[in-house]
């Protein structure tokens, strides 16, 4: 990878020794040509964090380009895919994290988090990825599946995911929104999902949407890593992903 667009700092209370400084010398040592630091933003005020990362980074020298970007939450109080906030035009690079289960607001490690039925959530998740992709200000949809992979049975529902995809891809390519493929959620796929997360990109590419990589590194050593990148664009045609000139804003 020459790249890594997904990139988390101490400032979001889940990371070990990522300060800014700390992400600028191990994408040097990684020989990276452009970094996004992408930090969370949980709440609308979060977005001074932003703010005070792009500070530090001026102050920094590094080898490699940075852009200041954020992973922008979706508001886990609604089934519109509204993100907490959409006054980020100051960003360079925006990706959406659907992280919640909608209306209910809940973040599930596993199926049983998950306070809705299978059903209800299956429905409340299709009308939010729908509309988190009708949404222009979105750069990239962080780790499309993550969330219906935690709670869903791929048994059940895989191939019902995919038609959802089918429209959603449709609308990302309608607002220029790419799709990333995230490391760190390939990590963490059951093998019920895993043998297949391909298909979501096959989907993608054919309406035309951009593939871009993130690592989602919350520590320095997690920074670049692509096996499970690697092995699904194996999966996928020769060349088919992006660079970052391709995803951020040139507005
Ligand atoms: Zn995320
Ligand atoms: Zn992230």
């Amino acid at each position: 990878m020459t790249y890594d667009m997904h990139i988390h700092t101490d400032y979001c209370g889940h990371c070990s020794g990522m300060s800014v400084e700390a992400i600028l010398r191990r994408a040097d040592a990684l020989g990276l040509d452009t970094i996004a630091i992408t930090d969370h933003v949980f709440r609308r005020q979060d977005l001074a964090i932003i703010q005070q990362i792009a500070g530090e980074v001026k102050r920094c020298t590094p080898r490699c380009r940075v852009i200041i970007g954020a992973e922008v939450d979706v508001d886990g109080r609604y089934a519109d895919g509204r993100l907490v906030t959409d006054n980020v035009g100051g960003l360079d690079y925006v990706i959406a994290g659907f992280h919640y289960v909608p209306t209910v607001g809940i973040y599930p490690h596993r199926p049983d988090d998950c306070v809705l039925t299978p059903d209800e959530f299956f429905a409340a998740w299709r009308s939010s990825l729908l509309g988190i992709v009708s949404n222009p200000v979105v750069s990239t949809l962080a780790h499309p599946g993550r969330l219906p992979a935690s709670v869903l049975d791929a048994k059940i529902y895989f191939d019902k995911m995919l038609a959802v995809y089918v429209e959603a891809a449709r609308r990302s390519a309608e607002n220029h929104i790419a799709w990333e493929i995230n490391e760190l959620t390939g990590m963490r796929l059951n093998d019920g999902y895993r043998d297949r997360w391909h298909r979501i990109y096959e989907i993608a590419l054919e309406a035309g949407v951009k593939l871009i990589y993130g690592s989602d590194a919350h520590d320095p050593l997690s920074m670049g890593l692509d096996a499970f990148t690697r092995e699904t664009l194996k999966k996928l045609p020769a060349g088919c992903l992006s660079t970052p000139d391709d995803v951020i804003r040139t507005s």
